[in-house]
């Protein structure tokens, strides 16, 4: 895996919420990244010879092109150790899009999106999607010399919403429905197979002996999807369940196997008032605990009233686990309800997580590492989905301190802050980043 360059990071200094600690971040401790953005005029016109840019976006992207490239903003820091980057003007509800932007950028310590830029100067051919991984890369290129202001963030949004068409306008939308949309994007754009629609039809529908064991059709399933689609973008986020349904009649005992592939785990909690007879299951005292959210995502289940495809008889038993586990684990915290209102539940939040309880027994030797580390969280603060405010918070993996992106501003967050989530927990904590320890 490559290496990723040190590059130039900013902060302002201006302190933000009740987190942060004010800090002057002298210019001895940041350096320009040097003469790499280059690339992006060599990259402008092969995109541009390869008829991939629709006309306005041309324009736009050749603007940003010269904004990266921009003398006075490479000779601005020198001498630097550290990487973090600068923040992204809102335009007005646009804190989702800003906080998925900058977990993107920094998530697995900035090697994901180094990695997307590398596959993007190397490919030979291109489709219309490599337009908007260009302006990603353009994007992080920009906040990393400056904070990318309100006209750059402005003909971000306009390229974004040409192919994330559901974010178009001017109103709040959920950050995690963002986040899934630009990896899915990403995804498509990068994905190693290019088949036909009737190969991928025949590749489909071939299914599994229904004799071989759970874990072979679920190796099986793995395949079979890998063979059809997979990116950078599955290499880090793809992980698959391993379900298994048992009729629960003792002389059928007939099994079926569910084995979908998932790019991240909902953790549905409930609301205040019916928070104690939802986990009864577990002591009260433990109640607010991340790993018991997700215990109660793995538990068993009963369906009394599901119909055995053998036996006729109802009642199945389901047993969830994981057979394969991402390099990074996005965990949603689904706080909105049906109304999109907010459940603001304190949930403690590990700095460290093991998963091992969670995967198919027989297969936990198998993993080299089972412990993820938390390095990075999407806030939302505020009372409705539609009314609100994202920021987003990141472990710097040189310095290994926290930094809240509240939009154009960058600060550093207070010492105890990982502690504070583990031991007082959060009300606002949305979407989860956790990278394996590998
Ligand atoms: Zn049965």
């Amino acid at each position: 895996m490559q290496q990723y360059s040190q590059s130039t990071f900013t902060t302002s200094n201006q302190a933000y919420g009740s987190h942060v600690q004010q800090r002057d971040y002298s210019k001895s401790e940041i350096q320009n990244k040097g003469p790499q953005n280059h690339m992006n005029s060599s990259m402008f016109k092969r995109l541009s010879q390869s008829n991939v840019f629709s006309p306005k976006n041309q324009q736009i992207l050749q603007s940003m092109v010269q904004v990266s490239e921009s003398p006075m903003n490479q000779s601005k820091f020198k001498n630097s150790s550290f990487i973090l980057g600068n923040g992204l003007a809102n335009i007005g509800q646009t804190c989702y899009m800003n906080s998925v932007l900058q977990c993107l950028f920094h998530l697995s310590g900035g090697k994901l999106m180094k990695q997307i830029e590398d596959q993007l100067q190397n490919e030979e051919t291109f489709n219309p999607l490599h337009e908007l991984i260009f302006l990603l890369s353009l994007t992080k290129n920009i906040c990393e010399n400056q904070i990318a202001s309100y006209d750059q963030m402005c003909q971000v949004k306009d390229i974004v919403d040409t192919y994330a068409t559901n974010f178009r306008g001017t109103a709040q939308q959920c950050a995690h429905e963002f986040f899934s949309k630009i990896r899915e994007l990403i995804h498509d754009c990068l994905n190693r197979h290019h088949l036909t629609k009737s190969k991928i039809k025949q590749i489909s529908n071939t299914a599994s002996n229904p004799n071989s064991s759970p874990l072979q059709k679920a190796i099986d399933k793995w395949e079979q999807v890998n063979s059809i689609e997979s990116s950078l973008i599955s290499d880090y986020f793809r992980g698959q369940y391993l379900k298994i349904m048992t009729c629960k009649n003792y002389l059928c005992k007939n099994q079926t196997v569910l084995c979908d592939v998932f790019d991240d785990i909902q953790l549905h909690i409930p609301t205040l008032e019916r928070r104690n007879s939802y986990f009864n299951i577990f002591p009260q005292s433990q109640d607010d605990k991340l790993e018991n959210y997700l215990r109660f995502e793995f538990k068993d289940e009963q369906l009394q009233e599901v119909v055995c495809d053998k036996c006729k008889c109802k009642g199945m038993e389901i047993k969830s686990n994981l057979i394969r586990i991402p390099k990074i684990l996005v965990l949603q915290i689904v706080r909105f309800d049906a109304q999109n209102n907010k459940k603001q539940n304190k949930i403690q939040i590990p700095s460290k997580l093991n998963i091992s309880e969670f995967i198919y027994k027989s297969e936990v030797p198998r993993f080299k590492s089972t412990e993820y580390k938390l390095t990075g969280l999407i806030d939302h603060q505020g009372e409705t989905l539609f009314r609100g405010h994202y920021t987003a918070n990141i472990l710097n993996q040189q310095d290994k301190s926290w930094y809240q992106f509240n939009d154009d501003q960058v600060q550093k967050l207070e010492q105890n802050y990982s502690s504070k989530l583990e031991i007082i927990g959060s009300e606002s904590a949305y979407i989860l980043f956790y990278e394996l320890n590998q």
